[in-house]
């Protein structure tokens, strides 16, 4: 293992040998400029020694730094063509260098401008050219003000830069045209190059890191060199050979080190108070100071134009500023308003519009409705699949409802609960109708489609209720109304209210009449369609209350779901199923039972402990015992609820996975669990007859899960032609009214025994008709 160099991090995407190639270019190189130092302090003397360094290492050094520039081109993928034309400018720039050791020098009186100008000159339009090409790649999401602030930290070095050496360059520099115009050439672009520098640390919010600061660095000792080189040059203060001579290999060097430095992730930029004024201050300061100056002191017309653009740049970014923190308080008034999660309104600010909606109708004597809308076992999904996938549908669904509400007021007001506002009472039904197309598409969680369904309330204005409170009540009352008997949507009417405080009564009643032995079980008989025979029973609960009779499970399953006593519900009806199952075993009866369990006892991590010592107890064994589970359960990817099917039937017990395709589960993916049994959803049994395609997807589901060894239960025959139908497409087991209701232990006891005395012993060529049989046996 290499430890990771912090430096020249780009390296340890190379070869071992190619990254060994770079280090040791780079220390040479480091070398090289630190010798070239050493030797303009005139450690080495004034003989051979220091000529080599100053000849030959400095455009060794100087071609060595366009190397590795060029190699990191090559070598490293990403922002290539920038360093490619770093490295033909280095490369240039050294060869200026080269040209001037070998022709120039010689000279007693070289000319201006020579080809090493020229090579020298490139170099700058490389260096901005290549600048220019890494601020596009590096910083792309830029507010105005940053780039603000990079026009007022480049304007403002600029007119300091002028000033220092532009003005005594011009002073001081005489001579024909084209000598005059390159001697400028230089401190301009250095000033350019500073400047540019300067913008791009603004740009990146003054927190350049490590490899744009390199880069700034070696620019700028670049900049440095050569504008303190005009500047003795003009003055005639020039010397070859003192360490300002250094300052260029060793600017390239930090160019050469830039290169190989990986660029710091791209960060959020932050707005931090006060903090992000500071540099377009101390920025704009020296520009407002030259100007003033500039009322004292002759200046010439580069320095004042570059502060004065400075100021106006600085003025600009003031005004930007202000803009953001105007737009800032108009975001913090939207966010106060909105549900994060869905970008609805929330619950507050609907229940102003609510308010708002009945003061307006009640003006205009017109009418609107309220929508409240609940996710149906939204509960159950967040058990199963997380509260991530839970937010994930919840953040799909708004928009969703967005997109088939245009214009009403829509609001998330907590939970899986969503409300909307529709002007016309007379539209409610259709928005409502619209709300359950937007749930037709299943939902992305994280790989899997996940299909929900809703329940809407409606209550209108001003037939339901006069008031926001009361309106929202009615609603939530018709909502829960929908819930019950599942027919998507509902309005609001006095009976659903007198059926929601009975609801309300009933959950406080609930668990103490589990505890008093109120629930019983009643068995639907489920047929072999193959050979006729009883396969064996489902078991499915019902609630003898004392004062409202026997009250079916979709009254009261949902009600002890979310109150909590779904534990001992289930425990109820295992325990009353597996005792019978037992006495139908000791009077020769072998009959399989189906218990119905929901996700909550799958995820209860007693469930299995209580299941195995309920076995025990019947003294049943486990492979008679059938679990129904349904879909939602199974889309749990999650460890959880696998581990426990897996450890289900390593008990033995079998597993049905119920209402099959209502859900989202694909039989390719129940392969995978260990399911053995599917239950064809009811709904399809229903319109097989009416829609030949649902016909045709029951049969090659039928087909599927014989093919992957899986038995399939056809639930909710009801007439012989369905029956018919079924046993057509070699469906192997059916369930369903046709055949028998569910019906109390005595009940199904009776019904066997007639159906005993009235089927002859069985052979298989004598399997009755199925329209006769059916008939026989209701
Ligand atoms: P399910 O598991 O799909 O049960 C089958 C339901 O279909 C039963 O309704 C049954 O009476 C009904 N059914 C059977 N054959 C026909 C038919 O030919 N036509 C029609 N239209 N319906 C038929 P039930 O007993 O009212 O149960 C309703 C649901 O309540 C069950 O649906 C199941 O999801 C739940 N449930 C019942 N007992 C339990 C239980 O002990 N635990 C849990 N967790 N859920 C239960
Ligand atoms: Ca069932
Ligand atoms: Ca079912």
């Amino acid at each position: 293992m290499h430890p990771r160099p912090r430096l020249l991090s780009l390296t340890t995407v190379l070869s071992e040998r190619a990254r060994a190639a770079v280090h040791v270019t780079l220390l040479a190189l480091t070398l090289a400029v630190a010798g070239l130092a050493l030797s303009d302090l005139g450690l080495f003397g004034h003989g051979a020694v220091e000529r080599i360094f100053n000849d030959w290492v400095y455009n060794g050094a100087e071609l060595t730094a366009a190397a590795l520039v060029l190699s990191r081109a090559l070598l490293v993928r990403g922002e290539r063509r920038a360093w490619r034309i770093l490295a033909l400018g280095i490369a240039l720039f050294a060869a200026g260098d080269v040209y001037y050791t070998l022709v120039l020098e010689p000279m007693s009186n070289p000319p201006t401008p020579s080809p090493s100008d020229a090579g020298y000159l490139a170099f700058y339009v490389c260096a901005y050219a290549m600048m220019m090409m890494i601020v596009r790649v590096r910083v792309r999401t830029f507010h105005a003000s940053m780039w603000l602030d990079g026009a007022i930290g480049g304007f403002s070095v600029a007119a300091i830069g002028a000033t220092l050496v532009l003005e005594p360059v011009i002073n001081v520099t005489h001579g024909p045209f084209a000598a005059v115009a390159t001697n400028l050439a230089y401190p301009l672009g250095d000033l350019l190059l500073l400047a540019f520098v300067v913008s791009v640390f603004a740009l990146t919010g003054w927190r350049p890191g490590r490899a744009w600061l390199l880069m700034g660095l070696g620019f700028a000792t670049l900049a440095i060199a050569d504008s303190v080189y005009l500047f003795r040059v003009a003055e005639g203060t020039y010397a070859a050979g003192t360490i300002l001579d250094a300052l260029w290999p060793g600017g390239l060097l930090l160019l050469a080190y830039a290169a190989w430095c990986e660029p710091r992730e791209r960060e959020e930029i932050r707005f931090e108070g006060l903090a992000v004024i500071v540099a377009p201050v101390v920025f704009a300061l020296p520009a407002l100071l030259l100007l003033i100056r500039a009322n004292y002191v002759h200046m010439s017309v580069i320095p004042e134009s570059l502060a004065t653009a400075a100021l106006i740049a600085a003025g600009a970014r003031f005004a930007s500023t202000f803009n953001d923190v105007r737009k800032l308080s108009n975001v913090r008034e939207h966010l106060a308003r909105t549900d994060e999660l869905t970008g609805l309104a929330n619950r507050r600010h609907f229940y102003a519009s609510l308010k708002s909606a009945v003061d307006g109708c009640t003006l205009r004597k017109s009418s609107f409705a309220l929508l409240m809308i609940d996710l149906d076992r939204f509960k159950e999904l967040n058990d199963t699949l997380g509260h991530h996938a839970g937010d994930l549908l919840l953040a799909q669904f708004g928009p969703r409802l967005q997109t088939v509400l245009r214009g009403g007021a829509i609001a998330r007001l907590g939970g899986d609960e969503f409300g909307v506002i529709v002007r016309e009472a007379d539209g409610a039904q259709g928005a409502a109708e619209r709300i359950q197309d937007a749930l037709r598409a299943p939902f992305k969680l994280e790989g899997l489609g996940v299909s929900v369904q809703a329940s809407v309330g409606i209550a209108l204005f001003p037939r339901d209720a006069k008031s926001a409170e009361k309106l929202l009540q009615c609603a939530d009352v018709a909502m829960y109304q929908a819930k019950d008997m599942r027919t998507r949507f509902a309005f609001y009417s006095p009976r659903s209210d007198h059926n929601s405080r009975v609801r309300l009564g009933l959950v406080s009643e609930l668990k103490g009449a589990i505890e008093q032995g109120q629930l019983v079980v009643h068995y639907q008989p489920q047929i072999d369609l193959r050979s006729g025979d009883v396969r064996g029973v489902e078991a499915l609960v019902r609630w003898a209350h004392p004062e409202r009779g026997l009250l079916a499970p979709d009254t009261f399953i949902d009600l002890a779901e979310n109150s909590g006593v779904m534990r001992e519900l289930t425990a109820s009806v295992l325990e009353q199923a597996l005792a019978q199952q037992h006495r139908w075993l000791c009077a020769g009866r072998e009959l399989a039972v189906a218990v119905n369990v929901s996700a909550t006892n799958l995820v209860d991590p007693g469930f299995l402990a209580d299941l195995h010592e309920t076995l025990e107890r019947s003294g049943t064994p486990a492979r008679m015992l059938r679990l129904e589970i349904t879909e939602n359960v199974l889309i749990a990817e999650g460890p959880r609820v696998r581990t426990v099917l897996e450890s289900l039937a390593d008990l033995g017990v079998q597993l049905t996975l119920d209402d099959f395709g209502t859900g989202y589960s694909s039989l390719a993916y129940l392969r995978e669990l260990p399911v053995g049994e599917i239950k064809i959803d009811r709904s399809f049994v229903a319109e097989m007859m009416s829609d030949s395609d649902t016909a045709t997807i029951v049969e090659s589901t039928i087909a599927l899960a014989g093919r992957l060894g899986m038995d399939v239960v056809a639930e909710g025959i009801e007439t012989p032609e369905q029956l018919e139908l079924l046993r057509s497409q070699h469906c192997p087991l059916g369930q369903g009214y046709l055949f028998s209701r569910p019906m109390p232990v005595a009940g199904v006891e009776r019904w066997l025994a007639l159906r005993d005395a009235q089927k002859p012993e069985p052979r298989r060529s004598e399997i009755p008709a199925p329209s006769t049989w059916a008939t026989t046996f209701n």
